[in-house]
């Protein structure tokens, strides 16, 4: 029996999904691809709220990100961390050899304007790496604050890794100045995992041309550069059974609103922070919660293993702490196509379970 699964990616694909992935195949190098790829960009574009370029990859999200630091990082880079993948970010610059610095900040608590402006008054910086939302810790940094900060320094590069949040979450790429945001298919855009996207700003595709070594599949200039002369082909055969998916997830989301969509999220969201105040804890301060995923603290130190044991024979599934939060927390997910109905029987059955 598949369950339902409550965790940060994958998530569950609906039937409809499943069905757009086993379309025929096409060629890559044919007008119909073409098509597709370029109808695809053009969706994207409005839910990242943007006027830049799209590029697709296939690769998971990490691709794009590693691609990101390495593509257009000339003097160096400032990595902000506040939990595992902000760790990760800087580790892709690491073994990449690019130069660069991590700023981390208490798991639970955000990446702040402030510290950001701190680090840039130094000048030692072209490019900022931040997590907008935090899926190991489930907090959701301040964007918007941290946007009014990068206006001040207009040469710096602004890279966002938006993966668990984008499709669920308003990101308003072009008011923000974000040039380069990065997502993948299987967080809030409801698709199976294997396809990732960013949109990429001018700015960045010129601090490209000038950095040597870009490597070769996540050299984000070439991919853009292809694209141009291509209509936009990619360099390499892309996951055509995924573009399908995507083009009709788009349609899909168009069709709920994405205002409906985000206000959906909030809704599971602040269902879920409010029971988890009352039964347990948050571990991120309210202000700063993620609307697509609620770390829990195991105020009641729980063993989140039986408890995911027993919410798998109700066909159920959540996910424990990440890392060094293993056992202190628990994590339930709240995106892509879930509903406030089926969180109310979640949350209803691990009370049961659990008999709070
Ligand atoms: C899932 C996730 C990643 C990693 O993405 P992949 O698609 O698995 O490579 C990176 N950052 C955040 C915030 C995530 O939630």
């Amino acid at each position: 029996m598949y369950k339902k699964l409550f965790i940060p990616g994958p998530v569950n694909v609906t039937e409809d999904i499943l069905q757009k992935m086993a379309t025929p195949m096409i060629g890559h190098r044919t007008k119909e691809a073409s098509n597709l790829q370029r109808s695809i960009s053009d969706k994207l574009r409005k839910v990242m709220y943007t006027e830049n370029e799209i590029l697709l990859s296939t690769s998971s999200g990490s691709g794009l990100m590693e691609g990101a630091v390495r593509s257009c990082t000339q003097k160096r880079a400032a990595v902000f961390s506040c939990g595992n993948f902000g760790n990760r970010w800087y580790q892709m610059a690491v073994d990449n050899n690019v130069p660069a610095d991590k700023f981390e900040v208490e798991w639970g608590e955000p990446t702040t304007a402030e510290l950001v402006d701190q680090v840039l008054a130094t000048g030692k910086y072209d490019l900022v790496a931040v997590t907008h939302n935090e899926t190991s810790t489930g907090v959701m940094n301040p964007v918007e604050e941290i946007a009014q900060v990068m206006k001040k320094y207009p040469e710096v590069i602004f890279c966002i890794d938006a993966i668990s949040s984008l499709g669920g979450v308003k990101i308003e790429v072009d008011e923000l100045g974000i040039d380069i945001c990065i997502t993948s298919s299987q967080k809030c855009l409801s698709l199976p995992p294997g396809l990732s996207l960013c949109s990429i700003s001018e700015k960045a595709l010129e601090a490209a041309r000038k950095v040597k070594f870009r490597g070769t599949y996540f050299d984000l200039l070439q991919i853009y550069d292809y694209i141009q002369k291509k209509d936009y082909q990619y360099p390499s055969t892309p996951s055509l059974s995924h573009m399908f998916a995507l083009d009709y997830q788009l349609d899909k989301i168009f069709e709920e609103g994405l205002e409906n969509r985000f206000a959906r999220h909030r809704e599971m969201a602040n269902y879920v922070r409010k029971w988890a105040k009352e039964k347990f804890a948050l571990l991120a301060q309210e202000q700063f919660t993620s609307n697509t995923v609620t770390c829990v603290k195991n105020t009641r130190e729980i063993n989140v293993g039986d408890l995911n044991k027993a919410l798998g024979e109700k066909g159920y599934m959540i996910s424990n702490g990440y890392g060094k939060l293993k056992e202190k927390t628990f994590r339930i997910a709240h995106m892509a196509e879930a509903t406030l109905t089926e969180i109310r029987e979640l949350l209803s059955l691990i009370d049961e379970i659990l008999g709070l």
